[in-house]
């Protein structure tokens, strides 16, 4: 009988490569010097810190894995994920937000535009010069992204595109957005294409703001298309393509949820060790007590489950193999660990945690989303089952 999974363990090079080591060191210094000290302002007030992002951009945290050929830093998902996690550790928003722009805008039209439309748009999006948008669901359609209601119909040299998108991030501040449009049948995968659509086209306007639960400082806005002229130039790859397309770059994406998700847990653990070794009750610290130190060990026992699973696929991305199966565990094992640990982290902070002066009230919000985004963990399931049954 064909083994299903491996029958014999894998072997890992565990060592950090000089280059992860220099950008985690640099993401951390800039997180802590220029997120931290805003980043509950930030989320009380839903505002998101696009000058934070042009910052981003100089460093070249916005285009981490394009090529120095277009600008970007032309690093690999180590790096990336390095990146991610540092930004979340401190503010699991400007992490989705980064993560957005670099794995969906971005990461889609590097894996799939020509040269010349690579040309065009990945230069300004990897400085941040332009901050990028990606489109997939819609407000009917979000796990079953097949049945979008959004079409594009050519009429000459142009496509004419009606329908709208919700929750999209960056869908009010972004220059460009890459927008999956229906060219053919309804549930056909092969009726779907991806188009580039820039702010300031006629016919293209965003719509409300939605006030959330967490991640409040990316912004997350409605797309609305009205009889919009997109040229056709600006079709990535060939129609029909655009479902496959999508797919392709949620695998990649799913990367960097599951390493948003890795920072956000890890953000929470620490901050849940310091205080438990801090506050004392019965005349001793918490961590003194095994209710609460059993805890830290099973936090920090899936933390590193997560951080292998997530090193894994990114390891698999670099090396251009199969990742589907992989890139979902890492995002479905890590959401879940993230919400699992910002959870306990409250309980250990106790009253305390349930206050907006301590961070673990806003990693416990900023967790859940990571459940959600780029494919909730029931979505991911059915990734992983499909894979295992092939
Ligand atoms: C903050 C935020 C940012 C986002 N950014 C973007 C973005 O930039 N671009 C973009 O395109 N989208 C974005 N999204 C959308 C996100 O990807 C979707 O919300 C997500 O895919 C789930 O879709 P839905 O919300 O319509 O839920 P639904 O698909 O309606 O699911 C509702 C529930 O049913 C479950 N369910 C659905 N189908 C099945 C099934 N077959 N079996 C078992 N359970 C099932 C789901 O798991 C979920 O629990 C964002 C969402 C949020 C909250």
């Amino acid at each position: 009988m064909e083994p299903i999974l491996e029958d014999a363990p894998r072997s890992f090079d565990f060592s950090v490569g000089e280059n992860q080591k220099m950008v985690a060191q640099m993401a951390r210094d800039f997180a802590e010097k220029h997120i931290r000290p805003h980043a509950m302002e930030w989320d009380e007030a839903q505002y998101f810190p696009i000058e934070l992002f042009k910052q981003l951009g100089e460093l070249g945290m916005m285009g981490v894995l394009v090529p120095e050929e277009y600008g970007g830093s032309g690093f690999g998902y180590a790096e990336y994920v390095a990146v991610i996690v540092e930004v979340a550790k401190v503010c699991g928003a400007i992490g989705l937000s980064v993560a957005a722009h670099n794995s969906l805008c971005t990461g889609h039209m590097l894996a799939f535009a020509n040269d010349g439309q690579k040309q065009r748009w990945l230069p300004k999006l990897a400085t941040a010069e332009w901050i990028g948008a990606w489109g997939l669901t819609e407000a009917n359609t979000g796990s079953d992204a097949l049945g979008m209601n959004t079409t594009a119909v050519l009429d000459g040299d142009h496509y004419v595109v009606n329908g709208s998108k919700n929750w999209i991030t960056h869908g009010k501040s972004g220059n460009v957005a890459v927008v999956m449009v229906r060219t053919g049948k309804k549930g056909d995968s092969h009726g779907i294409s991806a188009l580039v659509i820039e702010k300031g086209t006629p016919g293209f306007t965003h719509g409300k703001k939605e006030n959330k639960l967490g991640m409040r400082a990316s912004e997350t806005t409605e797309l609305i298309f009205d009889n919009c002229r997109v040229p056709k130039e600006n079709l990535l790859g060939k129609e029909g393509e655009g479902f496959m397309q999508a797919m392709q770059v949620l695998d990649g994406g799913r990367i960097s949820i599951a390493a948003l998700s890795l920072g956000i847990a890890k953000g929470a653990f620490d901050a849940a060790v310091t205080y438990a070794k801090q506050r004392r009750q019965f005349g001793q610290p918490i961590s003194n007590f095994q209710g609460i130190s059993f805890k830290l060990a099973d936090m920090a026992t899936e933390i590193e489950a997560s951080e292998l699973l997530i090193m894994q696929a990114a390891d698999l991305k670099n090396r251009h193999q199969p990742v589907t199966k992989q890139s979902a565990m890492a995002k479905y094992f890590a959401s879940e660990v993230a919400v699992r640990t910002a959870t306990e982290a409250v309980q250990i902070f106790g009253g305390y945690g349930y206050t907006k002066d301590f961070p673990v009230e806003k990693y416990y919000r900023d967790a859940k989303l990571c459940t959600i985004g780029e494919g909730t963990s029931e979505i991911q399931k059915i990734v992983i089952s499909r894979e295992v049954l092939r």
